[in-house]
């Protein structure tokens, strides 16, 4: 293999680690890519249109807590769930600036991705063009918003999360407990709402 495959390789598997921590989304991603490569009819370049849709609202359901609006949002509401999850966790931050270009960046995204699924005189081009469109949303989302929202969080460091897993809720508290017999000190973090519990050492 050459030299340029092998970073090109590389390159390609550094943007799917931002899929990784989200498994659904991420086992989608990768059945959309093969039919991407194929796609040829119309129908077929709609379909992967469709399925870049849904990952997008797979992935929109999953980072999204419904503490972060006032309003009730629909599940199905992908480009909402997107927005107000970008608006919470930039709220008077540093990266402030890039959220109103992030903001039209979903709208344009899920536009042209409505497009693609449903017009009659698509390009098989256009199949290889939603999975980028897919890719250069979800990147930019979890490398611009989440990245800098784990790093702050300590709960993150020691957890992995930064909301429950379970009901999404971001009322997360944490303690510690002394372990005599063991000698060992474990840590806790537990949901508020559901009481979802995790410990380690
Ligand atoms: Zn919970």
């Amino acid at each position: 293999m050459c030299q340029e495959d092998e970073l090109f390789i590389q390159f390609t598997k550094k943007q799917f680690e931002f899929f990784e921590p989200y498994p659904s989304v991420a086992r989608r991603f990768l059945h959309v890519v093969k039919r991407a490569m194929e796609a040829q009819s119309v129908e077929e370049v709609n379909e992967v249109g469709l399925n870049c849709r849904e990952i997008i609202n797979d992935y929109a359901q999953q980072i999204y807590s419904c503490e972060f609006s006032t309003d009730e949002v629909k599940s199905g509401n992908t480009k909402q769930l997107l927005k107000d999850t970008i608006d919470y966790y930039t709220a008077g931050d540093k990266v402030r600036p890039v959220v109103t270009s992030l903001n039209s960046f979903v709208d344009k995204i899920t536009r042209e991705l409505h497009s693609i699924t449903h017009s009659s005189s698509v390009y098989p081009e256009q199949a290889v063009l939603a999975v980028n469109l897919c890719i250069t949303l979800i990147t930019s989302i979890e490398s611009l918003v989440l990245i800098s929202e784990r790093k702050e969080s300590p709960i993150f460091e020691h957890f992995g999360v930064i909301k429950c897993p379970k009901c999404k809720s971001l009322k997360l508290e944490t303690y510690s407990r002394f372990d005599e017999v063991h000698d060992e000190l474990y840590y806790f973090v537990k949901c508020k709402e559901c009481s979802w519990e995790e410990w380690t050492q």
